[in-house]
């Protein structure tokens, strides 16, 4: 009988970063999610809307649909884009040991492919470090030489005049170097993640973990019983 390898995807595995209890929560009881308000969901417009910005950097670039369409075939359009020579893809797929990630930037340079993970933000936090790591070990791992890492961020300093001018927003910040040292940990990590899903609800407290690095999606379901105290502010 074929061992059951619990599915990742990037997304999952940064939430079972910030906490595995969400992580085996998603995966085993999606329905106590709670639902998604009004300011979570102007985060996610907002995200969208700077990622699209990010990608008109790029007017030859072409995007791998996610939308509707099954993971595998999202997996096999990008490998059909790189054999035939696109430059720059936006949303590449790839899956490794069942690990599947979406690449916002892929562009190609002689020395090899140039990985950015576009942010709406002006400040490069740890997690995002992170969630480019795990992208890295998954491209890498499908055969992909990436030779260089980089998140894509606000720029602060920017002054609109006129129209906007994508090349003028973002500043990319090289990562590579601590995306290189984390590759063991992200290794370990799944590892553990994987061998924590195969067993029951981890019993983790609340705790910090619950806000950050983001609002956790459970919050509805463990702080249920939880009176809401200024405890909720410490
Ligand atoms: S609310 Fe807190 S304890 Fe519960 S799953 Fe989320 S981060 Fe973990």
């Amino acid at each position: 009988m074929n061992e059951y390898i619990p599915f990742l995807s990037k997304s999952r595995f940064i939430k079972g970063m910030q906490c595995h209890k969400a992580l085996w929560l998603q995966t085993h009881r999606p329905e106590l999610k709670d639902e998604v308000g009004d300011d979570k969901q102007a985060v996610f417009d907002f995200g969208h809307k700077v990622g699209r910005l990010a990608q008109q950097m790029f007017p030859d670039g072409i995007e791998v649909p996610f939308d509707d369409v099954p993971l595998a075939e999202q997996i096999e359009m990008t490998r059909r884009l790189i054999d035939s020579g696109t430059d720059t893809i936006f949303e590449a797929a790839f899956s490794y040991d069942n690990v599947f990630i979406k690449a916002d930037l892929l562009t190609k340079s002689p020395a090899g492919w140039h990985l950015g993970e576009v942010k709406a933000s002006t400040i490069a936090k740890e997690n995002y470090i992170h969630d480019i790591a795990v992208q890295y070990y998954v491209v890498t791992n499908s055969g992909i030489r990436v030779e260089k890492a980089s998140l894509v961020l606000l720029t602060a300093r920017y002054v609109r005049n006129g129209d906007v001018e994508p090349e003028n927003i973002f500043v990319w910040i090289d990562v590579t170097a601590e995306v290189l040292r984390r590759q063991e940990a992200i290794r370990s990590e799944i590892d553990l993640q994987r061998t924590m899903l195969k067993g029951d609800m981890p019993k983790i407290g609340i705790g910090r973990q619950c806000k950050k690095p983001y609002d956790c999606d459970f919050t509805g379901y463990c702080w249920a019983d939880v009176p809401r105290t200024p405890f909720l502010t410490l």
